[in-house]
């Protein structure tokens, strides 16, 4: 069995502001070892239910030369290896060459949820909301929808208690979830503590995976539309000239292609 993890931090426990997810801040150093950490534990169920190829991807844009590049590479698990990317959802080798199922640990909810612990989709200065076909999406139907282009369904999420409703209102209630952490606002959460959160991700790692019945490839349907609303005009300037990108309004822009990856590819590259 091939199992990719793709991870986040802000869904990490004990993360609750963005000094502990930005590269430079004094709380980063010990946020980026809670993250390594809930990492290993999925890793060690991974391996529990099977696994014997285990590729990690970090998707945290914590700022500069640590954009995707938060783990800690002395500390995580020997048995798996890890892709360090300059370009969100650039790397699909892995994917390409069929992958059993996802796991998704350190999930953030969707902008906009009232209690999803820092809560953004991909970026919290300039996007508002993003729809496929006319579907709110967070980050965790990003990643689904990425793994479901190659056949690749999304086994376990974890993350805040918000992050675990939206994966289960979207990909549907056969997905594992863990909920690490009650978001209490977009900055304040009731956790629990590190060492237990990490045993029930790798428990439930191993489970979701040792069943994957119930879980289907995720596919927002084709063809696809992409839409996204920005915060302000000025965000929507990159996005707004490329050649398959449509302008619908001062703050909206959408893509359509004949399937998600190619409307993702021709808006986000
Ligand atoms: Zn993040």
């Amino acid at each position: 069995m091939k199992v990719i993890i793709i991870s986040d931090m802000e869904g990490v426990a004990g993360i609750v502001n963005w000094n502990q997810v930005s590269a430079g801040k004094e709380g980063y150093q010990e946020g980026r070892r809670l993250y390594t950490e809930e990492i290993n534990a999925a890793v060690r169920g991974a391996k529990a239910a099977g696994a014997k190829e285990i590729l990690v991807m970090d998707h945290h844009g914590a700022g500069g030369d640590y954009n995707f590049n938060s783990l800690i590479p002395d500390l995580l698990d020997p048995d798996c290896e890890f892709v360090v990317q300059s370009e969100w959802t650039e790397y699909t080798e892995f994917l390409e060459e069929g992958c059993d199922a996802c796991l998704l640990i350190g999930m953030h909810a969707m902008a906009g949820t009232p209690d999803g612990v820092m809560c953004h989709t991909v970026s919290g200065q300039n996007w508002t909301n993003l729809r496929f076909n006319g579907v709110l999406i967070g980050e965790t139907g990003i990643n689904a929808a990425l793994c479901g282009n190659w056949d690749c369904p999304v086994a376990l999420v974890t993350g805040d208690v918000a992050t675990c409703k939206e994966a289960e209102a979207l990909l549907g209630e056969g997905i594992t979830t863990v909920a690490v952490k009650k978001g209490l606002g977009r900055f304040s959460a009731r956790n629990f503590p590190s060492v237990r959160a990490r045993e029930m991700i790798e428990a439930a790692a191993k489970d979701s995976l040792k069943n994957l019945k119930g879980v289907k490839p995720y596919d927002p349907g084709r063809p696809c539309t992409i839409e996204v609303e920005f915060t302000t005009p000025d965000a929507l300037f990159p996005f707004g000239r490329k050649p398959h990108v449509e302008v619908t309004g001062p703050r909206s822009v959408t893509c359509t292609a004949d399937d998600w990856w190619t409307a993702w590819q021709n808006f986000y590259f």
